[in-house]
């Protein structure tokens, strides 16, 4: 065992791996014991909801193609018991493989061959985003509501605080809160990150490449390949973020799609768009 193991598995808490191809396991393995996790591995899908039954751990990884029951089943399972991050491995780039994944509530997912530095580069990002909603009913916040702009302004920076106003959304990124008219909006991590990075951008243009890497996290240290799976992603969290948003019947269409671009924000009427 190394130092570097040794001083960091206290942090981490325990990780759960379930995969049936053995040397795939071996490497997620020796991938997560690194990270500093005390680490369970399970060939099959019953056994793997089991083990993380039993030890609450943090981070899931879970292969689509298993055994006895597939991914997807055992992703429902464990959502039902558990709202630790899952990053899902699949053998399949397809996109529906994609989708389904992060609809059924997969926090992220790396398809098969990857390389050892890249898994651990998508688990540290993972794990610096706090979960803003999981499918076990939310905490109720308890931070203050952040205090209402003077006027309404285009993603106005409230003083130095991190409250970001769009008419009537309130977003703060330190309490990870979003409001619409004063209505909470409960929302993923990814769904977060995103309408954050629209309101912060002003009204200009973010291409979806851009929108990979800010759900992929600041610290992604260096991965910028893009791939289609990965664009259509983000338009299945912006399809979600948008239906959310409208939900909500005061609201006007906060989204709009540049097409063959990306998206930004609408400017509120009266105000001119950022160029
Ligand atoms: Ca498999």
């Amino acid at each position: 065992m190394s130092t570097e193991t040794a001083a960091r598995s206290p942090e981490q808490g325990s990780a759960v791996v379930i995969e049936d191809d053995l040397d795939i396991r071996n490497i997620v393995v020796a991938v997560l014991r690194q990270a500093g996790f005390d680490v369970h591995s399970e060939a099959t899908g019953r056994d793997g909801v089991e083990v993380v039954r039993r030890n609450t751990p943090t981070v899931v990884t879970l292969d689509v193609g298993l055994p006895d029951i597939d991914g997807y089943e055992v992703l429902r399972r464990i959502r039902n018991i558990s709202d630790c991050y899952v990053i899902m491995l699949s053998a399949r780039a397809d996109e529906l493989d994609t989708l389904t994944a992060l609809q059924a509530g997969a926090d992220d997912y790396l398809i098969k061959p990857f390389r050892p530095r890249e898994l651990r580069a998508r688990i540290d990002a993972m794990l610096r985003r706090p979960r803003i909603q999981t499918t076990c009913p939310p905490v109720p916040p308890s931070t203050p509501a952040p205090a209402p702009a003077a006027t309404p302004a285009l993603a106005a920076v409230l003083g130095n605080s991190a409250v970001l106003q769009h008419g009537d959304l309130v977003l703060d990124r330190e309490a990870r809160t979003a409001k619409l008219a004063d209505e909470e909006l409960l929302l993923t991590r990814s769904e977060f990150d995103l309408l954050h990075d629209l309101l912060r951008s002003n009204g200009a243009v973010r291409t979806r490449s851009a929108l990979v890497g800010v759900v992929r996290g600041e610290d992604y240290r260096g991965y910028s390949y893009v791939s289609d799976a990965d664009q259509r992603a983000i338009e299945v969290h912006i399809g979600n973020l948008r239906r959310k948003l409208s939900s909500n019947a005061r609201s006007p269409d906060l989204i709009t799609t540049v097409r063959g671009i990306g998206y930004r924000l609408v400017p509120l009427p009266g105000q001119r768009s950022v160029p």
